[in-house]
């Protein structure tokens, strides 16, 4: 068994002051794959401690420094790939072709994007030519306290911590204690590459400990939180004390809006979407709005894709669908499956219980609902399993109306053949994303969500502008440095 209790404090592994064991579970088996420490109060200060005194000497560091570090990070990054895909294949479930592919390859976009943009940014810019002594500069924003989840664990890693060491910030990153041996294995990879003692801290804990300490305390500047709107909520409300700077990336309950002119995959592309990751991710397009005219269509190839995926477990190589994250995710799942038959959504693949052939594991059936209406829970709450929602509509307009009708606000998805009219609801969806016809947004494009799905932007310029703070200065002297 794994045995990982440390945490990396001012460049070194460390021993917990202040720790209990924690048992980190493979889903694929329900049985402890590895143990862990969570800290405590001690252990919190302790990195705060080092993040606020490397801060003076990292925030001064030139770009060019930065970017080199930034590029050793990835040649490290790379290399323990295999270790890496391991890693999260085991804490959360993913099949490790899934970790190998889209799990660590979203980890090394991001690193290689923020290298990208890093080069371009620029940290001293000119307010205009009508006021040549004002200068604007992009300072950083402080010691950044990171909180992540376990479902796309490198992805939500590196677009904090790549961004915070670029411009100059120092941090500590508390990652899911369900996923936190990619995070662990992420640190040696930091501390190979050669980032500087105390830039870069890792604690261990849960929401209820090191989470809230944290958000609450006064050393840390900015807090940058990607998980569930309910500990976004608590995390605002605690850090409201300290006004330090709150950065959310939450759920999202996306609409597919497929009309009658839609390319003939969009059906199957959107429901294989849906169920990518065991249903597990923030954008997945989960309500799928499908026009009248194909509906019928529509819930047949659903249909199909659900019946026609593979379940198993995650070490197993190959294209199939992992479990879900922990049996707390597991009975909310099953929870909610049993919600939309009593609410009398039409079951029409997958339902309730585990797979055929499984009797451990948090496995579920890959779940299509059809005739759902957008007032029943499944429409409304973020599931975060593999269960897809086939609502029909008759016109644009409630097609745009049913998509807006959601406290979220993340991606929505849009298949239309005719460009004007995706232009048109583009425009008219109140979502920080829209992607349409299976085009993938291009690299360095933000990642976020409006109303419940939070207020940052991740990735790119703006994933680099979320760790600054902005500093206005007149009387500047142009031809000095
Ligand atoms: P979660 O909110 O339960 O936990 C996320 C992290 O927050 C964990 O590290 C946890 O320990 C910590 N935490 C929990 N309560 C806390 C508190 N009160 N104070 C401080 N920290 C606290 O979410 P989860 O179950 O790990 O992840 C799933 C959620 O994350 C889903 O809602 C999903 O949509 C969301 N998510 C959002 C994005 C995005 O970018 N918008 C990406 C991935 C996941």
């Amino acid at each position: 068994m794994i045995e990982k209790r440390q945490f990396y404090v001012n460049g070194r592994w460390v021993a917990p002051q202040d720790g209990s064991d924690c048992n980190v579970i493979d889903p694929s088996t329900e049985e402890v794959c590895a143990v862990i420490s969570l800290g405590g109060q001690a252990d919190t200060d302790a990195a705060v401690r080092a993040a606020r005194d490397a801060g003076c000497s990292w925030a001064q560091t030139e770009k060019t420094e930065r970017v080199a570090l930034l590029e050793r990070i990835l040649e490290v990054y790379k290399r323990r790939a295999p270790e890496m895909a391991e890693a999260i294949s085991l804490e959360m479930g993913a099949p490790i072709d899934l970790a190998k592919t889209a799990q660590v390859g979203a980890g090394a976009g991001h690193i290689k994007n923020f290298i990208t943009a890093l080069k371009d940014f620029s940290f001293d810019r000119p307010l205009g030519a009508h006021a040549p002594s004002d200068r604007i500069l992009m300072d950083p924003v402080g010691v950044v306290g990171m909180i992540t989840p376990w479902n796309w664990p490198m992805n939500q890693v590196t677009l904090k911590v790549i961004p915070a060491l670029a411009t100059g910030c120092t941090m500590v990153l508390k990652p899911s204690e369900i996923a936190p041996l990619s995070s662990l294995l992420f640190a040696e990879i930091l501390h190979e590459a050669g980032v500087p003692a105390g830039v870069f801290n890792l604690v261990n804990g849960d929401g209820a400990g090191v989470g809230t300490q944290l958000s609450g305390h006064p050393d840390i500047d900015m807090i940058s939180f990607t998980g569930s709107a309910r500990a976004g909520v608590a995390i605002s409300k605690n850090a409201a004390d300290t006004l330090k700077r709150v950065h959310l990336e939450l759920g999202g309950k996306g609409a597919n809006i497929i009309f009658a002119d839609a390319d003939e995959k969009a059906v199957k592309r959107g429901a294989l979407h849906c169920f990518n990751n065991s249903g597990q991710s923030c954008n997945a397009p989960t309500r799928m709005l499908v026009s009248r005219d194909i509906y019928d269509a529509a819930v047949e190839t659903a249909v199909e894709v659900a019946e026609g995926l593979k379940i198993g477990a995650a070490h197993e190589e190959g294209r199939h669908m992992g479990p879900v994250v922990s049996a707390a995710q597991f009975d909310k799942v099953q929870g909610l499956i049993e919600k939309g038959i009593a609410e009398g959504a039409r079951l029409a693949a997958g339902g309730p219980g585990r797979p055929e052939g499984f009797n451990r594991g948090y496995f579920v059936r890959p779940t299509v609902f059809a005739d759902v209406n957008n007032d029943m829970t499944i429409a409304r709450e973020e599931i975060f399993g593999p269960v897809l929602s086939i609502l029909p509509f008759d016109t644009e307009a409630e097609a745009i109306r049913i998509a807006n009708d959601t406290e979220y606000g993340l991606t929505n998805y849009v298949q239309s053949q005719d460009g004007a009219r995706r232009n048109r609801v583009a425009r008219q969806l109140r979502s920080g994303m829209v992607e349409m016809n299976g085009q993938p947004r291009g690299a360095g494009s933000p990642f976020g969500g409006i109303k419940r799905s939070g207020n940052g932007r991740e990735g790119g310029v703006w994933g680099l502008e979320e760790f600054c703070e902005v500093k206005a200065v007149s009387g500047w002297a142009p031809d000095q440095d």
